[in-house]
């Protein structure tokens, strides 16, 4: 397979950018994590390299190293503000693969016991309601 070339036209490339909002709850030198705006559950996020990649294929180590170490940080912070029962830790690579939007990212999702997730990229969730969940996740994030 060859997978076409980064286009820097994507959503979350717009977003890196400035050009499109987001609801942030982590930024650093290399990385970045927001809501996601059709979460699959409360409290899911998207963590991204800052760095150009489609996904876990072309991702230079390097800047899977870094989304890595925030992937770890958001999934202790998002269980802590959830009080949750587990994890989902999902990469989509590819649209054989599932993925819809082609700068890498990483999803984390908050899990409890029994409660089925949501189709991935199901319906928009309230933008007030997002933003309640990332207060909680940026103050998990900070103790
Ligand atoms: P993928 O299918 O590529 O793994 O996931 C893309 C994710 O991005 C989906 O879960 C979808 O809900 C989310 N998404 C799509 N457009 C936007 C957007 O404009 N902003 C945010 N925050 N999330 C988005």
């Amino acid at each position: 397979m060859t997978a076409p070339a980064y286009d820097d036209q994507n959503i979350f490339a717009k977003i890196l950018r400035g050009e499109i909002p987001s609801i942030k709850v982590y930024d650093d030198e290399h990385t970045i994590a927001f809501m996601d705006v059709m979460p699959q559950a409360e409290g899911h996020v998207l963590v991204l390299p800052k760095a150009a990649s489609r996904n876990i294929l072309d991702i230079s180590t390097h800047d899977l190293l870094h989304v890595s170490e925030t992937v770890q940080k958001i999934a202790r912070a998002v269980v802590k503000a959830f009080d949750a029962e587990g994890v989902n830790v999902i990469h989509y690579g590819e649209p054989a693969g599932g993925q819809t939007v082609f700068h890498t990212h990483v999803h984390v999702i908050p899990r409890f016991e029994g409660i089925p997730l949501k189709p991935h990229t199901g319906g928009m969730a309230d933008s007030d309601a997002l933003q309640v969940q990332a207060d909680k996740i940026i103050a998990a994030l900070g103790n």
